[in-house]
């Protein structure tokens, strides 16, 4: 006679092929998170390409317990415990044997529970400063800035904006017998080979601060701080930098301006910016258009949408390339991203004039060339201009917290 275990025990092998099919699909299409969420009784299983949300095919309702079930032994979760927020992690093997850490986050909701993975692909190579897509000019002054053996290069933007490719890609080109690079990240997203990375575990204690004090003990040449979050490790990033040491690191801020307020805000000395400061990269990712589906529309001509040409003092054209989809790029008419970047400082050894180009200038230069869109460019960058208050500004800030 059955019971209702056994007939539970009929959907687990079935859940773990079903999980095992959809991570191989995010790994596939290069996904950085996959979402399970409840809905109207099943359950809604998405993942984020680009930037963007894309919907999977749900799963049958009888399969749903144990494939939630499946995450949650796969991630090392308190299977009883589900009331509370919970975090866990596991390393699955990829569709051509990439090894992929996910990153789990339990959280209950009214329905039941949503979980988020987050997908880090360690098995690529480390991106080279030419794959960053970084036009040759702001490359010359980026370059020249990590050729000094001292100084402090902040990368701002943010979340998604490509910050941790662009540190990436300068200390996979720092790397070499005659210099040690070392890292505190969290999490590490990607193995480089050559530098000593150290991920941070603040339920050890081991804090971006403890980290960034210990690494200095190990004479590095070239510190890479993933992020600056608090005044402490904001200190001691500069004091390094001051001490003889190549310092990069990011902020979440929107520009080159903002970013230049953000180590005052945390309470670092302005001499001590002064001394260090080399270099300030303000960036963004804009999803690319497919080639092989892109159109060109007759542009009206918006007002705001022209006021923003304006002030990126860029000449509006009478077409505009339009996404419009096709199974290349599943239906979606983009494929890819395209760095945005806005570089102040760092002119030779003169006091730096931190006068940027913008992120609009930078992003409108790829909508003539017809790469990316103009609904791309607003929905990402902040309005180009000194003091505007633009209709863009707020929600645009808000929308990717
Ligand atoms: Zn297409």
């Amino acid at each position: 006679m059955r019971t209702g275990g056994d007939a539970a025990g009929d959907t687990i092998a079935p859940a773990v092929r079903l999980l095992d099919a959809v991570l191989a699909d995010a790994i596939r299409a290069e996904a950085s998170d996959l979402h399970f969420e409840p809905d109207r009784g099943g359950l809604r299983i998405r993942m984020r390409v680009d930037g963007h949300l894309h919907d999977l095919a749900s799963p049958p309702a009888s399969l749903v317990p144990a494939l939630l079930t499946r995450v949650r032994l796969l991630a090392r979760a308190d299977l009883a415990e589900r009331r509370l927020p919970q975090d866990g992690r596991f390393t699955f093997a990829g569709p051509d044997g990439e090894r992929v850490d996910v990153r789990a986050a339990f959280l209950p909701v009214a329905r039941g529970e949503k979980i988020a993975l987050r997908l880090l692909h360690h098995g690529g190579a480390a991106p080279t400063l030419g794959d960053i897509g970084m036009p040759l000019r702001e490359r010359r002054r980026f370059e020249a800035a990590l050729a000094r053996s001292n100084g402090l290069v902040l990368v701002a933007g943010p979340t998604g904006s490509g910050k941790s490719t662009t540190l990436y890609a300068a200390i996979a080109a720092l790397r070499g017998p005659t210099r040690s690079v070392v890292s505190v990240e969290d999490p590490v997203e990607l193995d480089v080979e050559g530098v000593s990375q150290v991920p941070i575990d603040d339920d050890v204690g081991r804090s971006f601060s403890a980290v960034l004090r210990a690494l200095l003990r190990q004479d590095p040449d070239v510190l890479m701080v993933g992020e600056i979050r608090d005044a402490e490790s904001a200190r001691i990033a500069c004091r390094a930098a001051l001490t003889g040491h190549l310092v990069l690191t990011s902020v979440h801020a929107s520009d080159t301006r903002e970013a230049l307020l953000r180590l005052p805000e945390m309470g670092v000395a302005d001499y001590l910016i002064d001394a260090t400061l080399s270099l300030v990269i303000a960036q963004r990712l804009v999803r690319r258009l497919c080639i092989h589906c892109r159109v060109m529309t007759a542009w009206s001509g918006r007002t705001e949408a022209r006021r923003f040409f304006e002030r990126a003092r860029v000449g509006f054209p009478e077409a505009m390339p339009a996404a419009s989809g096709c199974s290349r790029c599943n239906g979606s008419g983009y494929r890819g991203r395209i760095g945005l970047f806005e570089i102040a400082g760092g002119e030779d050894d003169a006091p730096a004039p931190f006068s940027p180009g913008s992120l609009g200038a930078a992003g409108l230069v790829h909508v003539l060339g017809g790469r990316t869109t103009l609904e791309e460019v607003l929905a990402h960058c902040p309005w180009p201009g000194d003091e505007c208050t633009a209709p863009f500004d707020e929600s645009d800030e808000e929308g990717r917290a």
